[in-house]
């Protein structure tokens, strides 16, 4: 299974910020990686972001409405990330959790309108620093699978981010043992509900990745990839992250 390297930009990026984009698919184009490689813009950038990639990363929004169209002033839908050129689309991430409210049950939802789009779903869990504290970390995040992940799930449609709410944009990651452990742990719940088709569903770990750790992160028995915010935003830290990937068949 390729490692797959995420890259979400947030609310980050404006016309200017195509530029890194354009270095990234030089970059890539001139050597292609040994793993899949994703860029999630604000959906302002989307269209553009498709078009100067050239194919050579693909393109994903950062949440969809769970409805294909309607009177949701403000909201994107499934169909339109991928209009745009989208092939994938981050869902549940924990800023949407706890800035917007969004349930397990409505990131289920926005999942399966994603796939009806024809978008790989990256759905985020994580437990926060409270929860770990209190030991409940790993049933924090089987309960969040249990919820968001629809029956449906396959690895051609899906993938797992698990991203401990405390580590992202804060500079701290769990211990290799921890990640590794929460890995196993995810990868455990999703073979007892999917059996077989959980196979292939890749379980990207998030929360500061960066150049520095990205190779003993991405070396993780478990870790089939990253979700990387800050670090994304320059192309040159994202190629070193993209660099430190495993090749695996
Ligand atoms: C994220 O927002 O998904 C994320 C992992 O952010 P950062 O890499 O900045 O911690």
């Amino acid at each position: 299974m390729r490692q797959l390297i995420a890259g979400n930009w947030k609310m980050n990026g404006l016309a200017a910020s195509l530029d890194q984009i354009d270095a990234l698919a030089r970059a890539l184009s001139a050597k292609a990686p040994h793993t899949d490689v994703l860029v999630c813009p604000p959906a302002t950038l989307l269209q553009r972001a498709a078009m100067r990639g050239q194919g050579a990363f693909a393109v994903g929004g950062q949440d969809c409405h769970a409805m294909a169209a309607g009177a949701f002033t403000g909201d994107v839908s499934a169909p339109m990330l991928a209009d745009a050129g989208a092939t994938a689309v981050i869902l549940g991430h924990s800023e949407r959790r706890q800035g917007h409210g969004e349930t397990d049950a409505l990131v289920n939802a926005k999942v399966c309108s994603a796939w009806r789009a024809g978008l790989l779903s990256v759905i985020c869990v994580g437990e926060t620093e409270a929860e770990r504290e209190e030991g409940r970390a790993l049933d924090v995040v089987a309960g969040q699978l249990a919820g968001s992940v629809p029956d449906a799930a396959t690895g051609d449609i899906t993938a797992i981010a698990y991203e401990p709410v405390w580590a992202i944009g804060a500079g701290k990651t769990p211990s290799m043992q921890d990640i590794a452990s929460m890995h196993r742990h995810i990868r455990a719940q999703l073979a007892g509900r999917f059996g077989l088709n959980s196979e292939r569903i890749r379980i990207l770990y998030g929360g500061s990745v960066k150049p520095s750790n990205a190779r003993d992160i991405l070396a993780l028995e478990g870790v089939d990839g990253a979700l990387v915010g800050g670090a994304s935003l320059k192309a040159a830290e994202f190629l070193a992250i993209i660099e430190a990937a495993q090749r695996r068949s």
